[in-house]
This record gives C-alpha cells, sequence and structure tokens, in this order.
C-alpha cells in the first residue's frame, strides 16, 4: 500500500504521519526530514537543501525528486510507504506515479489534511521538535510532560528556523498543495479529505478509516 498525505505546513502531517505508521506498519518516508538530516550531517545536498528551506520555499524538483526515488528503490520500501510532505506539486506526483507503475505499484490513497490559515499560524508557531529521535510536540495541543524535554527518548526539544512568524507566511502561501496536486489525485479515485481541525485523535481515526 502506498499512502500521499497531502497538507499545508501545520496540518499535523509528520503528527499523524507517526501515528499511522505505527499502527499500519508502513514505512514513513518525509523528505523534510531527509532534508533535514542531510543538514545535520552536512552533505552536499544538506547544504544545497538549506538554502531553499530557510527561505521557506521548495527545494528544486530536480533534486528532491532524485533523493525521493534512490530512497524508495531501497528494499525496505518494497511493500508499503506513507510519503509525508511528497508529492508537493504535479511535476512531484507524475514522477512517483511513474517510479511506481514501473514496479508495478500505485497510489492506493491520497488522505488531504484540510486546516485553515488562521488555524495553522497559530499552530506553527507552537510547535517543538526533538533533537534526538524528531518526535512532534506542541505547546496548546500535545505538549511534552516536561517542558523542553523528549518524552520518548528524553532528548532536547527545538524550534524549527522554519517556524518564525514570517517565514511561517511565506511558507503558507508556497507550501500549500496546489488545486492541479489534489485534482491529479481526486481523478485517481483516491482522495480523502480529512478535517484536520479537531484533536488529534479524531483525525487519526479518520484518516485511518479512510485507509480501510
Ligand atoms: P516539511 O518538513 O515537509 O515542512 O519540509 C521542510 C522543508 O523541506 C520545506 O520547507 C522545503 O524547503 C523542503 N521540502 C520538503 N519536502 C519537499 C518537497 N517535496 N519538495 C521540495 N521541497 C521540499
Amino acid at each position: 500500500m502506498f499512502v500521499v498525505l497531502l497538507g499545508p505546513p501545520g496540518a499535523g502531517k509528520g503528527t499523524q504521519a507517526q501515528r499511522l505508521t505505527t499502527s499500519t506498519g508502513l514505512l514513513h518516508l518525509s523528505t523534510g526530514d531527509m532534508f533535514r538530516e542531510n543538514v545535520r550531517e552536512g552533505t552536499e545536498l544538506g547544504v544545497l537543501a538549506q538554502t531553499y528551506m530557510d527561505r521557506g520555499e521548495l527545494v528544486p524538483d530536480e533534486v528532491t525528486i532524485k533523493m525521493l526515488l534512490e530512497r524508495i528503490a531501497r528494499p525496505d520500501a518494497a511493500e508499503g510507504t506513507m510519503f509525508d510532505g511528497f508529492p508537493r506539486n504535479i511535476v512531484q506526483a507524475t514522477a512517483l506515479d511513474e517510479a511506481l507503475r514501473a514496479r508495478g505499484d500505485l497510489i492506493n490513497h491520497a488522505l488531504l489534511i484540510a486546516v485553515s490559515d488562521e488555524e495553522l499560524v497559530a499552530r506553527l508557531g507552537g510547535r517543538w521538535l526533538c533533537r534526538s529521535c524528531g518526535a512532534v510536540y506542541h505547546e496548546r495541543n500535545d505538549p511534552p510532560i516536561k517542558e523542553g524535554i523528549c518524552d520518548k527518548c528524553q532528548g532536547e526539544l527545538y524550534q524549527r528556523d522554519d517556524d518564525s512568524p514570517d517565514v511561517v507566511r511565506t511558507r503558507l502561501e508556497k507550501m500549500k498543495p496546489p488545486a492541479d496536486l489534489i485534482e491529479h489525485y481526486r481523478e485517481a479515485h483516491v482522495l480523502s479529505e480529512i478535517d484536520g481541525e479537531r484533536a488529534l485523535d479524531s483525525v487519526t481515526a479518520d484518516l485511518l478509516e479512510a485507509l480501510r
């Protein structure tokens, strides 16, 4: 089963992907996480990606698609994958479709988590991530037990540079799933739209229901 998770930044894609992959056993692939890992390790790809990420812009398709296709060619992605943060546009979606088709697979579900702009700005400001294990928390919706410390691994929590208000607004404009991308999956009859402005558990339940 191959699933794409669509939604604007702050819709809860990362959090929901972690929950869904725990209950479904699918591999979780986040292009944002892959870029951040490259930045941390100081790779050539990381140095390039950072210039775009710092501005709240998309990393060029050529680079992103190459990274993603190399990753899904590995054996652990053979059975099923949940894509989080990819595709971001129709060029990326087409590249993914073609790569999957070439091996007899296809996207079975596209789950769109819908959230209003006002809610997104409020949310993005309150997001904290664990430096060690990548777990995601939120000051208001999903706080850690101890401020600044990860519940799961006791790692240090931090806020992403691209969660600052100015960068958030740019990201919202540039990073919303474009209409033609949503249409692409609607036409393929795999799109489910889920109201993301509710408690985390309700959203997870609806997403799981859509996958059934
Ligand atoms: P995310 O964690 O999904 O919010 O991604 C963080 C940053 O990584 C984005 O702001 C982009 O700069 C970059 N990025 C992640 N996924 C993609 C993608 N599919 N295409 C281009 N850039 C991406």
